[in-house]
């Protein structure tokens, strides 16, 4: 049995249904689905909000490499293109964790090694898993508290959008 902790967050097209599309591709491994937020993007590029969230998956015959497949299959159907680092992205999906695994690899680094910093990624966690832990950094809510203020500003919850498709 392995469980997984994806990020996952759009800005270009149609946002929601990127996000959609994706929860729907991963199926029935998808155990919980994180309320959807916007985002000021990072990183210093001119680009629209992200919307970001984040999923609790679980399937016995996936294993780290394979979380990282998978989310990669999303972001092929969603037909991403991305030549700039951290500009717009039809479909980003990063594995956050994996069962509290850690590995240096670049391929594949676990936990995300930026998750503790980014309150799109800890705050709709929190939401769907209120006692996790990030591997080497601590209780989750503890990291969303010691967000720096203007970190915090960035998401904005939107109670207007669900990822449910139905
Ligand atoms: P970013 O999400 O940092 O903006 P990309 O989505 O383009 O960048 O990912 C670049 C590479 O990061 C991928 O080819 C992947 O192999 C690698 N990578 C390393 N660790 C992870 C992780 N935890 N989740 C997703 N991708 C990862
Ligand atoms: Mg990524």
């Amino acid at each position: 049995m392995s469980s997984a902790v994806l990020s996952i967050g759009s800005n270009v097209g149609d946002r929601l249904g990127h996000l959609r599309r994706c929860v729907a591709l991963l199926g029935d491994a998808v155990l919980a689905a994180s309320p959807v937020y916007s985002t000021a993007p990072w990183g210093g590029v001119p680009q629209d909000d992200f919307l970001n969230a984040v999923l609790l998956v679980e399937d016995q015959d996936a294993d780290a490499q394979e979380w990282l497949r998978r989310g990669q299959c999303c972001e092929a159907a969603a037909q991403r293109t991305r030549h700039v680092r951290w500009g717009p992205r039809t479909l980003d999906v990063d594995v956050i964790d994996v069962e509290q695994t850690r590995q240096d690899d670049p391929r594949l680094t676990l936990p995300h090694p930026r998750a503790h910093q980014r309150a799109f990624v800890l705050v709709p966690w929190l939401d769907v898993a209120p006692g996790a832990v990030l591997a080497g950094r601590g209780m989750v809510a503890e990291l969303v508290a010691a967000l720096p203020a203007a970190e915090k500003r960035r998401v904005r919850r939107r109670d207007d959008l669900t990822l449910e498709s139905r």
